[in-house]
């Protein structure tokens, strides 16, 4: 990443993870609200390599998924983009995945992790959370059209999971009803995806067949 490492003032980073297939603009909305309503220096997109729980379907070509990114977040100095759940085999953990940025960056990154509310019900099943919090400076919620905000379950969970209530943060941002999957099945069946992604992001999707069904 091109953070500058030769500065020792505090670097305030947050990750967006992602399987960004494909990219798309509450993506780029969430990141960019997030970063400067906590003035933070810069938002890493770390996309999954090998989305744990997305197996099932089976994900399009991370070089696909990377190049769309690149191409999305071309035009933001603030922005940037990791390989570091690229080029590691296996399922991406992001405890894992901490672990080995903070040994990456330099001694004062504050690392911060932006997750929309559908993620955050799921959290607790990722691979070692309690792991995950502690090498986090804040749990950065945003929420999501389909997915109630309910406070009391953030209670439960806070429970459950010591270290949540200090680092949990909720941001708001322009709530947009746009998510991969549908983007996925308007390209399957010819519909139109024109302002919900960025316009170099459709055009990589017409001009490299992504997401037509086989023939
Ligand atoms: P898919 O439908 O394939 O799951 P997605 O649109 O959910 O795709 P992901 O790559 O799975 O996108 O999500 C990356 C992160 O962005 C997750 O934390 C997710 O909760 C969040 N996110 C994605 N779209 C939105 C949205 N419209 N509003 C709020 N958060 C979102
Ligand atoms: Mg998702």
């Amino acid at each position: 990443m091109s953070t500058d490492q030769s500065q020792s003032s505090t670097h305030t980073l947050a990750l967006m993870g992602g399987t960004f297939d494909p990219i798309h603009h509450a993506h780029l909305i969430i990141a960019e609200e997030v970063r400067t309503t906590l003035a933070l220096s810069q938002i890493v997109f770390v996309p999954a390599g090998h989305p744990p729980h997305k197996a099932e379907r089976g994900s399009t070509p991370i070089a696909h998924r990377m190049a769309m990114v690149e191409l999305a977040i071309a035009s933001n100095p603030h922005f940037s983009i990791s390989r570091i759940e690229v080029d590691r085999p296996g399922p991406s953990y992001l405890v894992e995945t901490l672990r080995l940025l903070h040994q990456q960056w330099e001694p004062h990154t504050r690392i911060s992790f932006i997750i929309g509310w559908d993620s955050l019900e799921d959290f607790p099943h990722w691979y070692d959370p309690s792991g995950i919090l502690s090498q986090l400076d804040q749990l950065i919620v945003v929420r999501r059209p389909g997915y109630t905000t309910d406070l009391d379950y953030l209670q439960r969970l806070e429970a459950r999971l010591p270290g949540l209530h200090e680092r949990l943060l909720i941001v708001e941002i322009p709530q947009l009803d746009i998510s991969s999957t549908n983007l996925r099945q308007r390209v399957a069946s010819g519909r139109t995806i024109k302002y919900q992604t960025p316009e170099a992001v459709e055009r990589y999707i017409i001009e490299n067949g992504l997401y037509r069904p086989p023939s």
